[in-house]
């Protein structure tokens, strides 16, 4: 059992005109076993949520906490991030050139247990978690992303969730750009974590279309680098026949 658990976070950015606010008293508490989606129009600081607890160094903490199980993760590098179990599915995953996937994927494993898995267990479950996601084989001899469609990168990042089995996965937009097949074969791969582990997800999304294939504990509607409106399920349903015209009204009133 885990517990991240964000505390009035306030983020700014780098920019060339001096440190930008972006995220403006984020309060949020994921528990292991539950999905949170965050929900929000574009530019409302959906990734600079995920990049900050990711450790990215673009991004400044100027206050609050971030614990997790009580460890205070903003204390923390980018690798003892990944080792306390956090995961960061990126909106935007980046290339490596040269690094192979299954060389990629093996290192980050042993890099996160502390030691290397056992060949043969090894290859057989990435074998699986790659079969499973409809990945062809060749792929695990290619560069990291180099050349992937976007719904390739997308499987690609769902395949390292799966193999690495994080205690609290984010996931940025794993939804967009994906045709309905890829979406679905994507969110099966989120939810196969799901049933096989206690993972807690914070699923961020601008459309409601993936939480059709994974259902949410908890929907947060993200406006303007804060939560505007907390609920259940529900709540992605009525996003998804109003839209987020009412929260933008309201933001700039
Ligand atoms: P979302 O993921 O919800 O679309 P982002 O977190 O990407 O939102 O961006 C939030 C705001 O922060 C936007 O106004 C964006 O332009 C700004 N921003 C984010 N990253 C940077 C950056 N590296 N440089 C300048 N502005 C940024
Ligand atoms: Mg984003
Ligand atoms: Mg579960």
């Amino acid at each position: 059992m885990s517990t991240l658990e964000i505390r009035d976070l306030h983020v700014s950015v780098e920019t060339k005109e001096g440190a930008k606010p972006i995220l403006r008293g984020v309060d949020l508490t994921v528990n292991s076993g539950e999905t949170h989606a965050i929900m929000g129009p574009n530019g409302s600081g959906k990734s600079t949520l995920a990049y900050s607890l990711a450790g990215h160094p673009k991004y400044q903490i100027t206050s609050g906490t971030v614990l997790l199980d009580g460890a205070d993760v903003l204390a923390m590098s980018v690798d003892e991030r990944a080792r306390a179990g956090m995961f960061l599915a990126m909106q935007y995953p980046v290339e490596v050139p040269g690094v192979s996937v299954s060389n990629f994927l093996r290192t980050a494993k042993t890099a996160i247990d502390g030691t290397a898995p056992p060949l043969r267990t090894w290859v057989k479950d990435v074998r699986g978690a790659m079969d499973a996601l409809r990945m062809d084989p060749t792929f695990a001899e290619r560069s990291v992303n180099e050349g992937f469609s976007g719904g390739e990168k997308k499987r690609h990042e769902i395949l390292q969730m799966e193999l690495l089995q994080p205690r609290i996965a984010i996931l940025d937009e794993t939804d967009s750009g994906l045709d309905v097949d890829a979406l679905r074969v994507v969110s099966e791969g989120v939810n196969r974590v799901r049933e096989k582990t206690d993972v807690g997800v914070l699923l961020i999304t601008h459309y409601t279309r993936i939480l059709r294939y994974i259902t949410p504990d908890f929907v947060h509607v993200f406006v303007d680098g804060r939560i505007a409106e907390e609920g259940g399920p529900e709540l992605a349903n009525r996003l998804e026949n109003e839209g987020y015209d009412r929260f933008l009204t309201s933001a700039t009133a």
